[in-house]
């Protein structure tokens, strides 16, 4: 077993000015209309930095109702022009904001690193250039959301058309903001929809910069940023008549209830939700790649904080101890620390509410006389990691996936380590589970990797790799962990339009 300390190598330092990139707290607006505006009756809410408890980094707007009015009558005015012109007008634009993304690049990575609690180098700035690509991405593509003509005969002409749906009202987590965030404006704008953004109460900055950047290139209102309380400025979003698409991503609880709110008035809803994503080791060689593969998927370098963590460890009974063994190893000299800091390897949690929640699955796990503690336990409650949420990378063994913290979706950096020794028993397991976003397979046996990927029910499966979403490919859940496609051309194309059959009878002599 190995101890915390190898772990707690630093040091959130608030008062380190050189990794400070607001000395006073930094007043951020909102956009909407083209415009940086204050909230309608001029409240601010403190945005607080996750690496050094309470301490308020910035005052963005508290919104309410009148500026989610406000925001998508913005974005109704400027449909039209926006939807009407020839696809390369929107083209240019997403691809001069990616442009402009890519210039302040670092700066945006270190507003992601003190919003979010995101490490910098691990997470902050990989977050960054992906949203570079999808803005890319979707620029290239926005040319492909066109119809088909039917062979109809030669008094028809019949066509559809791919219309855009309106003003989409997207709502975003705190956990990954930018790129979250890259998911839903480019596919949508590239489709010719206007947009009204909702940023997570903790992580609004870098959308509010990200908002800055666009405000540069596009006509106004095509783009509206809100910042406040999911409960007042997303139900009001998600309740506006003037919003044709809701696009979610948060958890599985907030999703079922836009559902419903969505629902009732019958407006296009995609929801991306929680996981509790499975990741199988079969049999066979140990490999460095397989423990790289394996830390990756975990995502503990986002202490955890990630819907597609593969934090339920499958491990076949052969290479169960090597694995674990090897795993702990690796992850014991990992760094823990300030999310500024490019020697982090892991950042912090959010807040305290999810702090506190991880804490809780900790002192189950650590009560229970059946699971072994094989890395990681409790924060540190003295010293520089005590002064913000900071957890230790967690790993346990003795599980089977009937425990409680192999059910539910932990968002923290906490491993379960299950053994099996029979395929269909294993493949059961994965699949015994509320949810179905990700998965992943370890084996070098590729027709047994494959078989069981398509066996699995989840909605993105990886074999023997464990890395983050690619640009261009499919992604969303199964199950309880969201639907409908986004993400992806088609996903563009399925999520952000609607299809038109234009039937025309003409008249030839
Ligand atoms: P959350 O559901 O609490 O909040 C998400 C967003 O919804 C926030 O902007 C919040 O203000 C807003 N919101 C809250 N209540 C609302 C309401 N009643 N009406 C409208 N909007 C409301 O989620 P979170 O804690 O920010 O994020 C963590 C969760 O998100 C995890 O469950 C994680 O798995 C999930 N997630 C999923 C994906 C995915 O792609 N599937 C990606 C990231 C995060």
């Amino acid at each position: 077993m190995t101890t915390q300390s190898s772990l707690q190598s630093y040091h959130p330092t608030p008062s380190d000015a050189a990794a400070d990139p607001w000395p006073e707290a930094t007043v951020k607006h909102m956009l909407v209309g083209g415009e940086r505006v204050e909230s309608v009756t001029g409240a601010w809410r403190d945005v607080t930095t996750p690496a050094a408890r309470e301490r308020v980094i910035a005052r963005v707007p508290e919104a309410g109702p009148e500026d989610v009015d406000r925001a998508v009558i913005a974005a109704r005015a400027a449909w039209p022009l926006w939807r009407d012109q020839h696809f390369t007008g929107r083209q240019r634009l997403l691809l001069k904001i990616a442009e402009l993304v890519e210039q302040q690049a670092e700066e945006l990575a270190q507003v992601t690193a003190a919003d979010t609690g995101n490490a910098i180098r691990t997470q902050a700035r990989p977050e960054v250039a992906v949203l570079v690509d999808l803005f890319r991405y979707f620029g290239g593509v926005a040319g492909e959301v066109k119809g088909f003509t039917l062979p109809a005969g030669s008094t028809q002409l019949q066509y559809t058309r791919q219309e855009p749906l309106g003003v989409v009202g997207a709502i975003l987590p705190w956990n990954s903001p930018l790129m979250i965030a890259g998911f839903k404006v480019p596919a949508a704008l590239a489709a010719g929809n206007t947009v009204v953004l909702k940023a997570a109460e903790d992580a609004p900055l870098s959308i509010l910069m990200l908002a800055e950047i666009c405000q540069q290139v596009l006509p106004p209102g095509v783009l509206n940023v809100v910042t406040g309380e999911g409960a007042v400025v997303g139900e009001a979003l998600v309740h506006h008549p003037g919003v044709d698409k809701v696009s979610f991503t948060g958890s599985t609880e907030v999703g079922r209830r836009i559902a419903r709110s969505a629902g009732s008035r019958l407006a296009h809803v995609s929801l991306e939700l929680g996981g509790k994503s499975p990741s199988i080791v079969f049999p066979g060689e140990v490999t460095d790649a397989l423990i790289d593969g394996l830390l990756l998927s975990s995502r503990v370098t986002r202490q955890g904080q990630s819907c597609t963590a593969g934090t339920r460890l499958l491990l076949h009974r052969d290479v169960h101890d090597e694995v674990i063994g090897r795993l702990v190893e690796r992850m014991s000299s990992l760094r823990v620390g300030d999310p500024l800091d490019d020697a982090s390897d892991i950042g912090a949690i959010i807040n305290e509410t999810q702090f506190s929640t991880v804490r809780e699955y900790l002192d189950e796990g650590l009560s229970d006389p059946r699971l072994t503690m094989e890395l990681g336990g409790l924060p540190p409650d003295t010293g520089p990691l005590a002064e913000g949420y900071f957890h230790l990378p967690t790993v346990f063994s003795g599980a089977d996936n009937s425990f409680r913290l192999a059910r539910e979706e932990i968002f923290g950096p906490v491993l379960v380590a299950i053994p099996w020794v029979d395929v269909d028993d294993v493949i059961r397991m994965a699949n015994d589970s509320a949810y179905g976003l990700a998965a992943y397979i370890w084996s070098d046996d590729i027709n047994r990797a494959v078989d069981t990927a398509h066996r699995l029910e989840a909605g993105w499966v990886q074999i023997n790799q464990g890395g983050g979403q690619m640009v261009g490919q499919s992604y969303g859940g199964y199950k309880q962990s969201g639907i409908g496609r986004e993400v992806s051309l088609e996903g563009m194309i399925a999520g952000f339009t609607q299809t038109k059959q234009v039937n025309v009878h003409l008249a030839i002599r």
